[in-house]
């Protein structure tokens, strides 16, 4: 049996579940796991009430599928998220590393009449703020930034994790999506983007390089799964 409305934290997790059907990585709760830096019994726990909700079934290799009502909370509750992070950058000016959160907030109690507006506000962004496609489907594949070589151009695609500590942290750096530039060095303290335009040269970990996708060429092959751990700096990332 379905319910009508799933709660805020299935609604959660139905978002997670999405994000790794979109990036193509399997769908099982070790993976949800790592994606929302939670521990495996926590998410063990909202999978079991997810299947209990009619949103997801599992197999016996416990790969995770969606039911149609499952994949349609989860694609509408994707848009809103999107569409929402978007308004706020867009039309209220807000900085793009302090939209995730509001938007987590607003995302759950929005009518169809106000997305409706929202949308007509953006005019035809096609992306929030942080590169993921507003409409679902329409994603562009990338690689980790992390496994391009040296000397190869790149363009910035997406941050693919939305923790706002990370998004302040990206931002802090001036790494931006859409920005062009060229992978200066790799090793294993840093990897270091030039920017074709304004001569700008941005320094990461190569953890938190793992997390932003980009367009690269020459480029490394697709990668299918996902880091373990997140590093910021010296110091650990979790949330
Ligand atoms: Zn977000
Ligand atoms: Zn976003």
């Amino acid at each position: 049996m379905s319910a009508d409305h799933a709660t805020v934290a299935e609604e959660e997790y139905l978002q997670t579940l999405f994000w790794l059907h979109e990036a193509r990585l399997a769908m099982t709760g070790a993976n949800v796991a790592r994606a929302m830096q939670l521990s495996a019994p926590t998410v063990h726990e909202m999978i079991g009430r997810l299947e209990r909700d009619g949103y997801i079934t599992r197999a016996d290799d416990k790969a995770i599928s969606f039911t149609d009502s499952g994949r349609r909370h989860a694609e509408e509750i994707v848009r809103r998220h999107r569409l929402i992070e978007r308004f706020l950058t867009d039309v209220l000016g807000i900085p793009w590393d302090e939209v995730h959160e509001e938007a987590e907030r607003l995302e759950h109690a929005m009518s169809p009449v106000l997305e409706e507006r929202m949308l007509a506000a953006i005019g035809d962004a096609k992306t929030c703020p942080h590169g993921h496609p507003i409409r679902p489907g329409e994603r562009i594949e990338g690689v980790p930034l992390a496994d391009v070589e040296p000397g190869a151009k790149v363009t910035i695609l997406r941050f693919e994790n939305e923790a706002e500590d990370l998004l302040h942290h990206l931002r802090a750096v001036g790494l931006e999506p859409g920005m062009r530039g060229t992978l200066a060095s790799r090793d294993g303290d840093e990897v270091v983007v030039d920017g074709d335009d304004d001569g700008r040269r941005v320094s990461l970990t190569p953890s938190v390089a793992e997390t932003v996708s980009v367009l690269a060429d020459p480029s490394p092959p697709v990668r299918t799964a996902l880091p373990e751990q997140l590093v910021l700096a010296k110091d650990r990332y979790g949330r």
